[in-house]
């Protein structure tokens, strides 16, 4: 039986987003590029349009406008994350994170880039 209830693909859904995004944060290095700075900005800023579960997309609207993301530095971003996490986790009556635990809990994957793909700008730094 593959099929999941609305309530369990939502959370699935959430889960791998926030993984994207934890991964992702963790490898933002301390001095990103003016093009990694805008491309971690303007995926926060995407998500909260088109994140497929809507009511979760309007609910993150709200949170980011209150609290802008901080992509001048890899510390910065993934303790804006880890804070607006837990505005989430909170709101749906989950405890909070300690952000203090964030490197343990998110490594970066420091997987090698292939040759054709380049470097230039990726956020693997
Ligand atoms: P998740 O919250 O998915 O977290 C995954 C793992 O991340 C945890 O197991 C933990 O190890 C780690 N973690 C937890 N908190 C933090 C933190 N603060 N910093 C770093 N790591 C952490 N669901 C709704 O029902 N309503 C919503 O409005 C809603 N809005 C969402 C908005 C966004 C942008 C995203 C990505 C998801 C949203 N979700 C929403 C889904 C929800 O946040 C959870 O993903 C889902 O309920 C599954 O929760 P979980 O307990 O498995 O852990």
């Amino acid at each position: 039986m593959i099929e999941l209830s609305a309530q369990n693909r939502r959370a699935e859904l959430g889960r791998a987003t926030w993984t994207l995004l934890h991964t992702l944060a963790a490898q933002l290095p301390d001095h990103p590029t003016r093009q990694q700075q805008s491309d971690t900005r303007q995926l926060i800023d995407v998500l909260t349009r088109i994140y497929p579960c809507g009511e979760c997309a309007t609910h993150f609207k709200d949170i980011v406008r209150r609290n802008p993301p901080t992509v001048h530095s890899g510390p910065e971003f993934r303790t804006w994350l880890c804070h607006v996490h837990n505005i989430v986790n909170r709101s749906l009556g989950k405890p909070s994170f300690n952000c203090n635990l964030l490197v343990a809990r998110w490594a970066p994957l420091n997987c090698s880039e292939s040759e054709e793909t380049g470097s230039s700008g990726s956020v693997n730094g």
